[in-house]
């Protein structure tokens, strides 16, 4: 006769079984991935911003004013990797249009000008088919969820949550735009537990990227996953030798079971447990 498991109320579902009581997720190449030809749509994306300067009667040289302004994303980009900090798109154009003498530029016409701009490259972002049933399951499994993601604009990144429907799973959503600092600064992971009100031990931090999601989990105490699918780029590369994390998997699928494994406390098992022969239990796992 099989034993069956009482029925607990949602919410309250053995915790003991969870050898973590949040999980941290990355974004981008971890719940979405991108799916296009990123030089056609950049095209797209320089049309749409300077059509909104031109209606808002800002009209610098397009092509200068636009390879500017690329050539300082550029540049934006690399910074912030080293940095740690996050400046945002926004204050780039504000800048760069003060210098082209456009000083005055309403806050209005900035967020409008950068929400075309997105737009034109948020349709090709896509949902990882894998994400909608770990989180619902994780959920149901009682584990609270973040979401910790590195992008120079807030409001793009919040309208792709809501593009891919995640934004109901997670109790925090913290953004390296509203934050002001990027993954990999623990402040960021240590901010996201401090809402949760949980210590760094309680937490598991899921992302692709191993110079951010790893090495800034591992910096602020929290156990790190990375995310392999979609790793496979010269900045991993250059820290595959360096930065360790604590586990790997390949898709989203893969972590309940892996969640399973690391649970310290098998629940309701009455069999006997015989001392183990190996120390501190080691090697002792047969297949389980
Ligand atoms: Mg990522």
């Amino acid at each position: 006769m099989p034993i069956s498991e009482p029925n607990l109320p949602s919410g309250t579902n053995q915790p003991e079984k969870r050898p973590f009581q949040a999980i941290l997720f990355d974004l981008g190449n971890t719940l979405i991935y991108f799916d296009g030809e990123w030089e056609a749509i950049q095209g797209e994306r320089d049309a749409a911003l300077i059509q909104r300067l031109h209606q808002a009667g800002i009209s610098p040289d397009g092509k200068a004013f636009l390879s500017q302004f690329n050539d300082q994303m550029e540049a934006y980009y690399a910074e912030r990797e080293f940095e740690f900090i996050e400046h945002t798109t926004a204050y780039l154009l504000r800048s760069l249009l003060a210098e082209w003498g456009y000083a005055q530029v309403s806050e209005e016409v900035i967020r409008s000008a950068l929400a075309d701009m997105y737009a034109m490259s948020q349709a090709y972002w896509k949902t990882e088919a894998d994400a909608h049933p770990t989180l619902q399951a994780l959920r149901a499994q009682g584990y609270q969820l973040g979401l910790i993601s590195n992008g120079g604009d807030d409001a793009d990144i919040q309208t792709l949550i809501d593009q891919a429907e995640l934004r109901t799973y997670f109790d925090v959503i913290l953004t390296s735009a509203a934050q002001g600092i990027r993954k990999p600064n623990p402040r960021i992971f240590l901010n996201a537990l401090e809402r949760l009100s949980l210590p760094p031990s309680q937490a598991a931090m899921v992302g692709d990227s191993l110079g951010a999601d790893i090495l800034g989990a591992r910096n602020a105490g929290v156990f790190s996953i990375w995310i392999t699918r979609r790793s496979d780029t010269a900045a991993n590369l250059a820290h595959e030798d360096t930065i360790q994390p604590d586990a790997v998997v390949e898709s989203l699928s893969e972590l309940l079971p892996l969640f399973e494994s690391l649970s310290t406390h098998p629940k309701n098992d009455d069999r006997a447990h015989p001392p183990s022969p190996f120390p501190e239990g080691r090697g002792k796992n047969s297949g389980n």
